[in-house]
């Protein structure tokens, strides 16, 4: 349907006609991510306010048989929110009301367009915190349809450890809840835990319940820098093994370190670095230093600083999330793109240093983060602008990176999701596809749902 018609035909359905565009700005933020996957506009954006807006375009596109791709904050990458197949991009963003905040029960009720920050801001005066943390400034429905994680995975778990229930809208236009407040249920199959990670595939969330955590009474952030990547993750198992439950446990590597302590103006001594938090109550938390200094001490750990105080914390860890920010502003002229398979912890030191060998049989540079606690590793790569070649240096790189995690039964994206990065799928659970297949074809039978993702057409 052209753009036009389809405009006047959605306006109708919502409450004002601007919340429909098929300007080409809008059109074009909504085209890309920051893949390397070719941009594709959608026909039209619709910028939905509520639940029941969400229901009739969705009702609309399946009569239609128009795709619908569902954006968030538009902070992932893989190609999740590029609309391959055109039609409507559905926006969350304009629905971003916290609904409830019960501090008795530790749970937040909200559309799903509210931003993590925002519900952290609402949620930190009462004592409680939203702890999924992947970095950038999500929304909570788009972190729930990546089964977001990141940092703080170590103690808290992902996304799906914390979706309670959700609302949400079906391919066929219809509203549906799962789940409910209560802790735990077994009552049928787990459909909360199916949307979740289901990128925007089965079904649009619309509104989520969420389990908040309390805000430690001590925090304490600890750098140690070691000889070597092995002994670094040695040290991270045996903190792991001792029962401290750090809130992060985060290494970067040595010329990672040296790129980022420039680039922040850090001077960090050189060589691989972990990165720990520790938090509880005041005696809890001294209790786990104390274990934490004795065991990298053990490991050869060096130049051990501790931080207690909440300024410098926080400039501790925008540096370690800065690792793209340092080498976007190193490699001028260049993307900086990133991978995201996860390995079993005791497989980590050995899969670093292959990932080093195979960056270097590809020709690119790296930084190499590494969530220590649970395996995840992450390159951060810059790939120069307007270059197939590099692009397929990458693309080689990436691939052979995915191989040898699922050579040490790991996984080919550990928090990040396949989007269009369907072989990994069929690589890493090509016995369970037709299975897979089967669900997506009983909850979307028309395939209009952001189709292309996940799973390749058959
Ligand atoms: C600097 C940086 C660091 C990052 N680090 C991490 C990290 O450590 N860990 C991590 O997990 N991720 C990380 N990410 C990726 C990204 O932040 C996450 O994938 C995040 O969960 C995406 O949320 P979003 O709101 O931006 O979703 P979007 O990018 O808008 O959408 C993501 C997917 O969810 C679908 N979707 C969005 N909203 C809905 C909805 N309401 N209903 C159904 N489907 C929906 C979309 O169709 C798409 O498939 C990072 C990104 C950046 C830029």
């Amino acid at each position: 349907m052209d753009p036009l018609t389809l405009s006047a035909k959605l306006s109708p359905l919502l409450a004002e006609p601007a919340q429909v565009s098929v300007g080409d700005s809008e059109r074009d933020l909504h085209a890309e991510d920051s893949s390397l996957f070719a941009p594709h506009r959608p026909d039209a954006v619709v910028f939905a306010r509520s639940s029941s807006e969400v229901a009739a375009v969705v009702a609309f596109a399946a009569a239609e048989h128009i795709p619908v791709t569902p954006y968030g904050a538009g902070t992932s990458n893989g190609g999740k929110t590029i609309p391959v197949r055109g039609g409507i991009s559905l926006d969350l963003s304009r629905m971003a009301e916290i609904r409830l905040l019960d501090t008795e029960n530790r749970l937040a009720v909200v559309q799903p367009g509210v931003l993590r920050e925002t519900l952290n801001q609402r949620a930190g005066p009462v004592g409680l915190s939203f702890p999924i943390d992947p970095g950038a400034n999500a929304s909570l429905g788009g972190m729930a349809a990546t089964n977001a994680s990141g940092t703080t995975t170590v103690r808290y778990g992902s996304m799906r450890h914390h979706v309670r229930a959700l609302e949400v809208v079906l391919a066929d236009g219809s509203l549906a809840r799962t789940g409910t407040r209560a802790a735990k249920s077994s009552a049928g199959y787990d459909m909360t835990g199916l949307f979740v990670g289901s990128e925007g595939t089965l079904a649009v969330i619309t509104e989520l319940t969420l389990v908040l955590q309390p805000i430690p009474e001590a925090v304490i952030a600890v750098r140690v820098t070691f000889s070597s990547v092995d002994l670094a993750v040695r040290s991270a198992v045996a903190i792991i093994g001792a029962g401290t439950l750090p809130i992060r446990l985060e290494l970067l590597d040595g010329p990672t370190i040296a790129i980022v302590s420039e680039h922040f103006g850090m001077a960090w001594p050189p060589g691989p670095t972990l990165f720990i938090e520790l938090g509880g109550s005041v005696a809890s938390a001294s209790s786990d230093l104390e274990t934490v200094v004795a065991l990298v001490a053990d490991a050869g750990g060096r130049h051990v600083a501790v931080e207690r105080d909440p300024t410098a914390r926080q400039a501790l860890w925008r540096a370690r999330h800065g690792v793209g920010a340092a080498m976007a502003a190193r490699y001028p002229g260049h993307n900086v793109r990133g991978t995201d398979v996860c390995v079993p912890v005791s497989e980590l030191p050995a899969a670093l240093r292959r990932a080093r060998d195979l960056a270097a049989e590809f020709r690119l540079e790296a930084a190499v983060i590494a969530h220590a606690g649970d395996g995840n590793y992450h390159l951060v790569v810059p790939v120069a602008l307007g270059q197939p070649e590099a692009v397929a240096r990458f693309g080689g790189l990436h691939r052979a990176l995915v191989g040898d995690a699922l050579a040490r039964a790991g996984t080919s994206t550990a928090e990040h999701g396949i989007g269009l990065m369907t072989g990994f799928l069929e690589a890493e659970h090509g016995d369970l596809l037709s299975a897979q297949r089967a669900v997506k074809q009983a909850l979307d039978p028309a395939g209009i749902l952001n189709p292309g993702k996940i799973i390749a057409p058959s």
